[in-house]
């Protein structure tokens, strides 16, 4: 667990978020500051800062949490609409949380790289 991490406190229970799915990899909660009608966030039970930590090691794990977005936007019903999955990283690339963790965005026009 990562010291202070928001998500790690989420995942183990100590702070409360809308967990909408779990398994032994993968836990998805809703985001508390949406930025369109379906805004989830996928991600690790393992603290994984960053992009930077994925090494080929990790390619199957990042697979598990792509077909999990995959599984929640079908869910939602933003497969026949269309829906963004994507991933800050960094200071420039808007990186706030450092836990690894994937945007599902959808239920509105995305626009542009921004939407
Ligand atoms: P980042 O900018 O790191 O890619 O995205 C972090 C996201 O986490 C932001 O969209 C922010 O609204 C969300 N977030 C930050 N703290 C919390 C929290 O305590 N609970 C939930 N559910 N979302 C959070
Ligand atoms: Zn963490």
């Amino acid at each position: 667990m990562g010291e202070e991490c928001v998500f790690c406190e989420i995942i183990a229970g100590k702070i409360p978020s809308d967990i909408v799915y779990q398994d032994d990899k993968a836990v998805v909660i809703r985001d508390i500051n949406p930025q369109a009608p379906i805004h989830l966030l996928v991600m690790p039970r393992e603290h994984i800062p960053s992009l930077a930590q994925i090494g080929s090691d990790r390619k199957d794990l990042i697979g598990h949490l792509i077909y999990v977005a995959n599984e929640m936007a079908s869910r939602e019903g933003l497969v026949q609409r269309g829906y963004r999955v994507s991933v800050n990283y960094g200071r420039e690339g808007g990186q706030l949380v450092p836990h690894i963790h994937f945007h599902l965005l959808g239920g509105r026009q995305l626009s542009g790289a921004l939407g």
